[in-house]
């Protein structure tokens, strides 16, 4: 059995930016990944990349095929460019093939061609993303118009009718989107709360807005079964059917453990079903890491990065960065307009009993909204009254995707309101709307 330095199960953003690291210093790194369509991992061949690839030319009025196409152009071509920039690498190797755990620092791997190779690693990283939940509703998975969301970006028509289980914020993208190519879309949801964790004002606008662009939304349902292209459920006591030639299953993702070899080690996992680490993402086992969504909590790709910038710390820094040091991660959900979240919002903040000065304008006050024909939506953010600082905003409008990484910087380096109200912006810009919102 060969013993490798680093072992790389999973050819995931932190993974492979890791990788690459290791590989500039000389390391020897074997990267085990499974699918050759998947080089570069989840984010660039199915999922950010191209839904947002697929968002945009829906905005761009570009038939619903050819955006596909082109989709799938752009996969293909960051799949060979990912490829190469580890395989090309002397010190690296890329292995087709599936791994599993024989006990804590031995693996086997399964390659493409039905060959067992087995390698012991003096270290091992843990990158291999998340899969999607698969419902357990009567029929669902025997549907012929079921989908997840990789398979909703590969139709080679555009559906006429898509039903969407599950109003969270990958459903909302994929439903805005069908909606803006033309698709009749329902979206069905659980919960009678919309977007619960938003503020009430942002989630009722979101919701007005996606119900003006043709998406039937029905909140606090029971699905009870599915057959084939019918999707029955009950709401307040009355029954219904949604016909979908699709139906997106939209309700989350689980960290991707099945087939790993878990139990062959003291590799311990959460009850939520994540593999456990410390704040320095070391597992139950020493010199064991994980990286990315299989380690549980908020899934990013730009998390799963920041991960590759602790480990890189831990073994080649001072060690100091770790997990929790993440207080204010942004994030934002690609409907139209963009919802983009930092920090508090008012609802967290009175939860916390956090004293705050609200901050609040339409975007239709902003010119460059005007310019871009999109006055939709809401800005707001909380201030902290004795300090001045930003405790967090909530953007909901054009453009806020952007905006909202100049809000964490402030917060992060605890740059007050009054120096993102007094600066100068170019203009006519989305960014000059701090002059206004901070005022
Ligand atoms: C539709 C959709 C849209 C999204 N949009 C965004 C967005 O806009 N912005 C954002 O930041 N995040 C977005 N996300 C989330 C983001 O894609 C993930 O958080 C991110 O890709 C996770 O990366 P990772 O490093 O954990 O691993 P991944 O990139 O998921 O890589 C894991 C790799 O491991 C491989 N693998 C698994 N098991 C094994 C095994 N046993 N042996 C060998 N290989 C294995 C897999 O094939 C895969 O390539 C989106 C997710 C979805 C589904």
């Amino acid at each position: 059995m060969d013993t490798i330095k680093n072992i790389i199960i999973g050819f995931g953003k932190g993974g492979k930016t890791l990788a690459k690291f290791l590989a500039g210093r000389g390391e020897e790194v074997l990267v085990i990944e499974k699918s050759n369509k998947m080089y570069g991992g989840t984010c660039i061949n199915i999922a950010c990349l191209p839904s947002k690839r697929l968002i945009i030319e829906a905005e761009n009025g570009v038939d619903f095929v050819d955006a596909v196409n082109g989709k799938n152009d752009m996969t293909a071509m960051l799949r060979n460019k990912n490829y190469h920039m580890l395989a090309d690498e002397q010190t690296v190797t890329v292995l087709d093939g599936t791994a599993k755990f024989l006990n804590d620092h031995e693996i086997e791997v399964t390659t493409s061609d039905g060959e067992v190779k087995k390698f012991k690693g003096e270290r091992i990283f843990i990158n291999t993303g998340a899969t999607p939940v698969n419902l357990s509703i009567p029929g669902l998975q025997e549907s012929r118009a079921v989908m997840d969301s990789t398979a909703a970006m590969d139709q080679t028509t555009l559906p006429k009718n898509v039903v969407v289980i599950g109003a969270g914020y990958i459903g909302l993208e994929f439903a805005s989107m069908f909606a803006k190519y033309g698709s009749k879309v329902t979206v069905l949801d659980l919960h009678s709360d919309f977007l619960p964790r938003e503020d009430t004002d942002i989630a009722e606008r979101i919701k007005e807005d996606l119900e003006k662009s043709g998406i039937k939304i029905e909140l606090g349902v029971d699905i009870t079964k599915v057959d084939q292209e019918e999707v029955f459920y009950e709401k307040d006591g009355d029954k219904y059917v949604a016909k979908g030639d699709r139906i997106l299953q939209a309700t989350g993702r689980k960290p991707n453990i099945e087939g790993l070899g878990l139990e062959n080690t003291s590799i311990e996992v959460t009850n939520r079903g994540a593999i456990k680490v410390d704040d320095y993402l070391q597992t139950t086992v020493e010199n064991v890491w994980a990286i990315g969504d299989v380690k549980g909590g908020p899934q990013f790709t730009y998390i799963s990065l920041d991960d590759f910038r602790i480990i890189k710390d831990q073994l080649f820094g001072d060690g100091k960065r770790k997990v929790s040091d993440r207080i204010n991660v942004p994030y934002s959900v690609f409907i139209t307009p963009t919802l983009s979240k930092v920090g508090l919002n008012e609802k967290e903040a009175k939860s916390q009993g956090i004293s705050y000065v609200l901050k609040k304008l339409p975007v239709a006050a902003f010119p460059k909204a005007q310019v871009l024909k999109d006055p939709r939506g809401l800005f707001k953010a909380l201030v902290d009254p004795d300090t001045g600082l930003i405790l967090g905003a909530t953007l909901y409008g054009a453009e806020s995707h952007e905006l909202i990484n100049q809000i964490s910087l402030a917060i992060n380096q605890k740059i007050p309101a009054n120096v993102l109200r007094d600066q100068i912006y170019t203009h006519p810009t989305m960014s000059e709307s701090f002059n206004d919102l901070f005022k």
